[in-house]
């Protein structure tokens, strides 16, 4: 391979010394052979190092069960340029995130200097064609080597000094010791091209390199610096296929993985729980959750594989925060040690029977301490989905093994008998009606412009109630066409579902969209945030497809259509978004657009996207909450904004923060954004 010729700029060779470079002997052409050998042999070991432990890996992840992950190729492709190259959700965090950038994207720039020195090491004079011999890439190099060295210094500032509490768990000596050799690696190639240089290598003109150049001139010449040179370029190779080595035995995998993780990571709906199917033959295919390391499907595999163990997830689990047991970080880090150590074996021996997830990799309060808030997963960097392994050990506790929590047992028991979680008889479900003729649908009746899915906190409970009655009113004041199902409505299954009983939730799952299908109604509106996502996301995978809204987002068109006409007042409100709401389906703007119609709106610090949980979510409305209490820190931070009224749009945020205010003494109003738009109406009437 011919070496480059020198352009203008370059460092001269000192004159004294003969042209650097072996090929011009016969000695020359044995070095090269030599080093030749040399590399191949330390590249086989490592490659057969490496290939080894990767092939055990995806032998492991071949046996897990299977999971669609290969449609919306155009979304995929996208999450991997947004996700993975452009860092998006790293830089959500920009101090951190800024650092991992820097790393990962200096990575991505440096990548073709490995095969330069690999051919450097054969050969002095070698180098990749037209690339090793451009000035603006030799630039880039010096850039990017100074900004992974600014990532690294960042990190282990944060690391070493900050100490954010993120990081208790973690295993942190080897994050320092994967962080070291990116610090070595980095460096080597520094000093590397500086020996270049001062020997007159450069195929580049050296004053591209202006961090490489400055270290050449305190870098001598003559023998010594050749050998400097050869020393340098094979310490870099060996770092680096050191570092290639080591990563897939360690637990900071993630290198490897998280970028094949974001690329298979869910594109449907945030709040749709994949189902299981109990129609499958043959029983060695069915699936109640996952029990042991083998029921994993292979996406939760990788996921396991692919933890950074950063804690972002923990650092918003309203769990975590209120001092529960559950930490979404070592929940994870618990599965990926019982598929480490169990998954060898599952490939190797077809009779190995591994042992149950739970207790052994998470305790029971674990499994049981999450509201599937979801904000673990919005926040993850690399695309692990939480709520479905937690949801899965819950299928596996409820439907295989019977063991749950003894309160929550008495919600199913409703659920089943009574088809609402108060366990009310079902003619009771239309009452909150009274005097406000509003039509209940009847069999065989023409289906009506939009069907209002009442939900059973707001048919049953008292403060729920009022929302519902709030929102027929609005409807009727607006000249909207609806009606409701009556005791033809039931529950939509989503708390039996969130509790781990897919078997439940699929039965009314079928029923409801049996009834909603008789009637022949195409619009929907909940004013429920669980109904409304079990009813848009979930229920399509059981033949149920409709046009769903919440009804802050029906209202909000109605205000913007001059149909309904607030009058502001002077209240100051701040607005609590529900998780399944706003995380999990992204209305954010509709129930903002009515709360500055209504009064001031004061906005939390926890909110939109990036909301605390209300507490009663995962099915944690029928729970005992150990620990402090979610639903009071967030009550005591909607107070801390100073506002008087704290509007909501989830009849369980209503009930759990209307108490939440009761047990830390504030006296702030918690009432549903329609409560507040039907007043604010009459307001205007008065
Ligand atoms: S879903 Fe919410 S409660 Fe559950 S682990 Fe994630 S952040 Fe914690
Ligand atoms: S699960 Fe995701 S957010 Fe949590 S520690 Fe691992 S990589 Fe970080």
């Amino acid at each position: 391979m011919p070496r480059f010729s020198q352009a203008p700029g370059d460092r001269a060779a000192p004159e004294t010394q003969e042209a650097p470079g072996f090929s011009q002997a016969p000695l020359g052409q044995l070095v090269t052979a030599l080093s030749a050998a040399a590399l191949l042999g330390v590249v086989a070991i490592a490659g057969g190092l490496f290939t080894r432990r990767a092939l055990l890996l995806v032998r492991i992840v071949r046996l897990g069960k299977p999971t669609g992950r290969f449609d919306e190729l155009p979304r995929r492709v996208r999450n991997e340029a947004v996700v993975v190259l452009g860092q998006r959700k790293l830089l959500q965090r920009l101090i951190p995130g800024l650092a991992h950038a820097f790393v990962f994207w200096g990575f991505i720039v440096l990548f073709p200097t490995i095969v330069m020195a690999l051919l450097g090491a054969v050969d002095p004079e070698w180098t990749i064609p037209w690339l090793g011999s451009q000035g603006w890439f030799a630039l880039l190099v010096d850039v990017f080597v100074v900004l992974v060295l600014v990532g690294i210094a960042t990190a282990f500032w944060i690391r070493k000094v900050q100490r954010p509490e993120r990081f208790r768990g973690s295993h942190l000596g080897e994050a320092d010791l994967i962080l070291g050799l990116i610090t070595l690696i980095v460096t080597s190639l520094l000093l590397w091209h500086a020996s270049r240089i001062a020997v007159g290598l450069n195929e580049w003109p050296a004053g591209w390199s202006p961090v490489a150049n400055a270290i050449a001139e305190v870098f001598g010449t003559g023998t010594w610096a050749e050998v400097r040179e050869r020393i340098l370029v094979w310490s870099h190779l060996l770092v680096v296929l050191g570092f290639l080595v080591y990563l897939p035995y360690s637990k900071h995998l993630h290198i490897a993985t998280a970028a094949i993780n974001v690329f298979f990571g869910r594109t449907r709906a945030p709040g749709r729980l994949e189902p299981l199917d109990f129609t499958l033959e043959d029983e060695a295919d069915l699936r109640f959750g996952a029990g042991t390391v083998a029921d994993l499907t292979w996406k939760q595999m990788i996921d396991t594989m692919s933890c950074t163990e950063c804690g972002r997830c923990q650092d918003v689990c309203p769990a975590y925060a209120t001092g529960k047991e559950l930490s979404p970080k070592l929940l994870i880090m618990g599965l990926r040690d019982q598929l480490f150590a169990e998954g060898p074996r599952l490939v190797a021996d077809e009779g190995f029977q591994p042992s149950a997830l739970v207790p052994n990799a998470v305790s029971d309060d674990v499994v049981w301490d999450c509201v599937t808030c979801g904000a673990c997963v919005h926040e993850c960097p690399v695309a692990i989905e939480h709520v479905d392994h937690i949801v899965d050990l819950r299928r596996q506790l409820v439907m295989v093994d019977s063991r749950f929590p003894s309160e929550a047992g008495q919600m199913l028991r409703d659920v089943e008998r009574s088809a609402n979680p108060w366990g009310k008889p079902q003619v009771e479900r239309a009452d909150w009606t009274e005097g406000l003729d509003v039509r209940v649908l009847q069999p065989g009746e023409p289906a009506p412009g939009l069907l209002y899915w009442v939900g059973c906190a707001a048919s049953f409970d008292e403060r729920a109630r009022s929302t519902a009655r709030a929102t027929a009113k609005l409807l009727q004041a607006a000249g909207v066409d609806f009606a409701i199902l009556g005791p033809r409505e039931s529950c939509t299954g989503d708390p039996a579902r969130r509790m781990g009983d897919e078997y439940t939730y699929q039965s009314y799952a079928q029923r409801n969209v049996e009834t909603l299908n008789e009637t022949g109604v195409t619009k929907i509106v909940a004013s429920c945030p669980h109904c409304f996502n079990t009813i848009a996301n979930e229920y399509p995978d059981f033949g149920g497809r409709y046009e769903v809204v919440h009804h802050t987002e029906l209202l909000a068109g109605l205000v913007q259509d001059g149909r309904l006409e607030p009058v502001a007042g002077s209240e100051e409100i701040t607005y609590h978004d529900s998780c399944y709401l706003a995380r999990h389906n992204d209305v954010l703007s509709a129930p903002r657009e009515l709360v500055s119609r209504i009064g001031k709106p004061l906005e939390m610090a926890r909110s939109g996207k990036r909301t605390f949980c209300c507490g009663a979510g995962g099915a944690h409305m029928w729970m005992e909450e150990r620990g402090s209490a979610i639903n009071e820190e967030r009550a005591r931070e909607a107070a801390g904004t100073g506002a008087t009224t704290l509007a909501v749009a989830c009849p369980f945020c209503t009930m759990m923060l209307d108490d939440g205010m009761k047990q830390v003494g504030e006296t702030v109003r918690v009432a549903d954004v329609a409560t507040l738009l039907a007043e604010s109406i009459e307001r205007g009437s008065a």
